[in-house]
């Protein structure tokens, strides 16, 4: 009998030809080949992701609320996991921090670097100005009325308003839950039954995973070609967000875990991730990946339904442990390449802001740099020293969207067990 090759295997093998094939390419200037034939396979399976993002996220929001079927449980389980996001998040925004006031990549920048920086991302740096002016001109309460959508067909069209899906399923699944039984019957078997389909169409589109990837990265290698330079300047700053999502990854997760699921086993945990992790490697975008986190979540980690249809679609927007490490490292990294000392309380700014940017950021690929600006701008760091970093930030945004998915499902593993509603022999050692 023929054994089958798992998901994963499938995956890292097209991780690893995608990477193979666009290092030749760029020896062999099949560039353009490259360009014009496999790119678009990896924007056809990136599509296929998002086109299931938005319907995932509201089916499985308004299952997992009225699974609940009473409001103390949705407040219990709301507060714990958004209690535990922000923790994760501050201790995310530490360990940068910490890094980069240790390492201090800014100090060895190369001086004349930075105004040849600053007039290559000039235009690109002013749009993103320009965003962000328009973010803290308005009310510091404008992100609460962005929240509310005045139209729910609108919404549904822009995977960056993840957080309007979020709270128009909050109310659904609310409201179903206020409602007696008989009167929301037809609805509720029509909402289980589309989420059988939904949860299908990922089964059948991660089939195409192992191709996307390998179409997905091998174009990413031959557009980054030209940008190799700029690897040599910011190598120390590279180095440390790496560090920093390395750190938090192997020592932060672990540890969150071990607290809560004391019997947790580290391996299972990661290899059951694993493919999720994968995805959100060669997407860069926690929305996109959503799909194959709540599989694998489900799957492979042992996390009751009820729980990864709340925790999850929540996680996408709010929880990003790795992008906010990578805030802090990257407004105190400009700090330094300025000559600017941060002052403790510049320092605790950052800290501030970054969680909240974090939260703010939506899970799509650079999601997180207009966000940065009001990091910079809040903590006095020039949003001009944007240009320094810009280079960089793709192949920066995959690593750190690794650590954005891989939290959100480490918190509803705890969710689960909490609840009793974790498998424990999916990661639990015996
Ligand atoms: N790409 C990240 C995500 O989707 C967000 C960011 O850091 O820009 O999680």
């Amino acid at each position: 009998m023929k054994k089958r090759v798992p998901l994963y295997l499938k995956i890292i093998i097209g991780m690893a030809l995608g990477l193979i094939w666009g290092l030749l390419a760029v020896k062999l200037d099949l560039g353009k080949i490259t360009s014009d034939w496999i790119k678009p396979w990896g924007t056809v399976f990136l599509n296929l992701l998002k086109l299931i993002a938005v319907p995932l996220v509201f089916v499985s929001l308004v299952k997992g609320i009225y699974g609940l079927d009473n409001i103390n449980r949705l407040r219990a389980m709301g507060f714990k996991t958004i209690g535990l996001y922000v923790a994760t998040t501050v201790a995310s925004i530490i360990i940068g921090l910490a890094l980069v006031n240790t390492i201090k990549p800014g100090n060895t920048f190369p001086k004349g670097k930075q105004i040849e920086f600053q007039d290559q991302y000039s235009k690109n740096i002013s749009e993103k100005q320009t965003a962000a002016t328009e973010i803290s001109n308005q009310s510091p309460l404008q992100f609460i009325v962005d929240m509310v959508p005045e139209n729910i067909v609108k919404a549904t069209t822009d995977n960056s308003k993840m957080l309007q899906i979020i709270l128009f399923a909050l109310l659904f699944g609310i409201a179903m839950i206020l409602l007696p039984v008989k009167a929301i019957q037809p609805v509720k078997d029509f909402i289980d039954s589309l989420n059988e389909i939904v949860l299908k169409l990922i089964d059948i589109i991660m089939l195409a995973a192992p191709y996307g990837v390998f179409a997905l990265l091998s174009a990413l290698v031959v557009d980054f070609a030209g940008d190799l330079d700029v690897f040599t300047s910011l190598g120390l700053y590279f180095v440390t967000v790496l560090l920093g999502i390395f750190l938090i990854l192997v020592v932060l997760y672990p540890i969150y875990l071990k607290i809560f699921v004391r019997k947790a086993n580290i391996g299972k945990f990661f290899k059951g991730i694993l493919p999720a992790q994968m995805v959100a490697f060669s997407t860069s975008s926690s929305a996109a990946t959503l799909p194959v986190t709540m599989k694998q979540t489900t799957e492979e980690l042992g996390v009751d339904h009820e729980v990864a249809n709340f925790v999850l679609p929540v996680g996408v927007t709010i929880n990003m442990n790795g992008t906010s490490c990578y805030q802090a490292i990257a407004a105190v990294f400009i700090a330094q390449v300025y000559g600017i000392d941060l002052t403790m309380g510049q320092q605790l700014i950052i800290v501030l802001t970054a969680l909240l940017a974090a939260i703010g950021s939506p899970g799509v690929p650079g999601g997180s740099i207009v966000m940065l600006i009001i990091v910079l701008t809040s903590a006095g760091i020039p949003v001009e020293g944007l240009a320094l970093i810009l280079g960089v930030d793709r192949p920066l945004d995959m690593f750190r969207t690794i650590a954005n998915i891989t939290g959100d499902s480490a918190t509803s593993v705890i969710v689960a067990k909490s609840e009793g509603l974790l498998d424990e022999s999916k990661i639990c050692r015996a």
